[in-house]
């Protein structure tokens, strides 16, 4: 089973990532995750995306769908993979899809969290001095937030269309929104 976890920036994706890694050992692939871990590494490639991540936009869709290729093969051992912050546009969609094809799989739900913006902002002002994240700040988090709008959320009707998207009430406690996304991978399709 494939899995895309899909909502704006603070949605708690990663938080729900990690639990369902957990109870359904499946693989979390947050390619923000590894994109911190290549900083943290001081690699090359830490060294050219750091800018941007920290001004809060994104990386090119090469270095992402590279980085996601290259942890399929985990994924396909563990019986299938969490997508978490990526694909973030239609061409990194399709770019996913043609690669699971290739190994003769599939996205098989799309879960998308719904956060109003007002929300949203809430969280993330809680999350700006404890985070540690140089993106978590004010002017990054527009830049992520318009991001998010422009770039990422023409990606719902792609898959809504191909009849894969459910859609899950984001804005209560992390018991609730999990309860809901177990609710919606339990459902018969
Ligand atoms: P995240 O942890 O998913 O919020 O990602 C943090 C930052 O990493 C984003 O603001 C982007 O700069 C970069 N990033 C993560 N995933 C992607 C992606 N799929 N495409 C482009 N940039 C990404």
């Amino acid at each position: 089973m494939n899995l895309i976890l899909f909502g704006p920036p603070a949605a708690g994706k990663g938080t729900q990532a990690k639990r369902l890694v957990e109870s359904r050992k499946m693989v979390q692939l947050s390619t923000g995750d590894m994109l911190r871990a290549a900083i943290a590494s001081g690699s090359e490639l830490g060294r050219r995306v750091a800018g941007v991540m920290e001004r809060g936009e994104l990386v090119t869709d090469a270095i992402v769908i590279e980085l996601i290729e290259a942890r399929l093969p985990e994924a396909d051992a563990a019986g299938g993979a969490i997508f978490d912050g990526f694909p973030r546009n239609v061409a990194q969609a399709q770019a996913l899809d043609a690669m699971l094809a290739h190994r003769g799989a599939k996205i098989d739900l799309v879960v998308r969290l719904k956060v109003d913006d007002e929300a949203l902002m809430q969280r993330i002002a809680g999350r700006f001095a404890e985070s540690g994240r140089p993106d978590d700040n004010p002017e990054s988090f527009k830049v992520r937030l318009d991001a998010y709008n422009t770039q990422t959320a023409p990606l719902l009707p792609y898959y809504r269309d191909q009849g894969k998207l459910v859609e899950v009430d984001g804005m209560g406690t992390v018991e609730t929104v999990a309860a809901a996304i177990d609710k919606a991978l339990n459902a018969p399709r």
